[in-house]
């Protein structure tokens, strides 16, 4: 091909070039190392020496139309093409966006912090105490040896590991709150968490519950005392014109040992459907620490003496709150949960 026709051709290619794609093609077709304008500058060797510097003049100045032509048709396509994705990528700002679903505090621990709170301000600390337990911390050293009727009573999960359980009440934290004490003076404490019992019975009872147990440990500690915290906090954590009382009960590590009842929110203690008619319902158990209990945690019991109770979270959160049913704590139900 001559000279005019390819620079006609490249004009009308690069012209007609619909995207960056093609016009690449055209340029490596025309302006490449391979492509029609080389080829034509190629020929200068054949010529004679006189023509060469005239002909190498005319075939640059063709290339650089072809480029020029080129870079202004790149341009082009460049901008339309970033034009193009802008259109595309843009965001719709009136679409509806996505909604967040707030999360909530279960009930559960909601009342740990309500409880938690009111024995801090009272100077108790506050222990995590351990899940996995051994035999001789949740039954032993509080005042149930083996073969002891409660054992059955409070039949759990054994590991395989032998000697391990998963503990039947927080009171396994007590030896530990005990023996832990360097000096053996005084204990102020509480430990909040999870229990288990193999309760395949009763479909009304959850195989796991949340108890908070209590300790205090000091000289001259008597029911008075026992009887004065508890009723403090029944009045923080239900209201101040709940009352308690104790009913005689027995418990292998406390002596001797009560059973507390609150007042009826309902009816104010004149007795109703809700109280079965006794005005009081019950809450939480209680005593005096057993002497031996005290022993095993390195006490005498001829110096110190000391309180103690477990008070079950879902059965608070129960009272607190009005729930009808334990299991319901475990269910998940996002309507449920929503409602605190
Ligand atoms: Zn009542």
């Amino acid at each position: 091909m001559e000279e005019k026709e390819i620079r006609e051709a490249a004009l009308k290619a690069i012209g007609d070039s619909k995207d960056l794609k093609s016009l690449e093609e055209v340029r490596i077709s025309y302006l490449g190392k391979k492509g029609s304008v080389a080829a034509l500058m190629a020929r200068i060797k054949d010529l004679d020496p006189a023509e060469r510097g005239a002909y190498g003049a005319k075939i640059n100045g063709l290339r650089n139309e072809v480029e020029g032509a080129y870079n202004q048709k790149k341009t082009e396509l460049e901008k339309e093409a970033l034009e193009q994705k802008l259109k595309e990528e843009a965001i719709d700002l009136s679409l509806p966006g996505y909604e967040f679903r707030q999360g909530y505090r279960h009930p559960y621990h909601l009342i740990i912090d309500e409880v938690t709170a009111i024995f801090a301000d009272l100077g108790f600390e506050v222990k995590e105490g351990r899940d996995v337990e051994t035999e001789d911390y949740n039954f032993t050293y509080l005042n149930v040896p083996k073969d002891h009727p409660a054992r059955e009573m409070q039949d759990t999960f054994y590991l395989e590991q032998g000697g391990l359980l998963l503990r039947t009440q927080t009171s396994a934290e007590q030896a530990h709150a005990m023996q832990e004490k360097f000096d053996k003076g005084p204990i102020k404490m509480i430990c909040p968490g999870k229990t288990y019992r193999r309760d395949d019975d009763d479909p009304t009872h959850s195989h796991q519950f949340g108890q908070i147990e209590g300790l205090l440990i000091g000289k001259d500690i008597s029911m008075a005392d026992l009887k004065g915290t508890l009723e403090l906090f029944v009045k923080r954590m239900f209201g101040e014109k709940r009352s308690i009382r104790f009913r005689s009960s027995y418990f292998p590590f406390t002596e001797p040992s009560v059973e507390v009842d609150v007042s009826c929110a309902k009816c104010g203690g004149k007795g109703c459907q809700m109280c079965k008619g006794t005005g009081y319902i019950e809450i939480l158990g209680a005593g005096e620490v057993h002497p031996a209990v005290l022993r095993h945690g390195g006490y005498d019991p001829d110096v110190y003496s000391g309180f103690a109770f477990g008070v079950g979270i879902e059965r608070v959160a129960m009272l607190r709150y009005g729930i009808d049913d334990i299991r319901r704590f475990y269910q998940n139900d996002v309507r449920f949960l929503k409602s605190f």
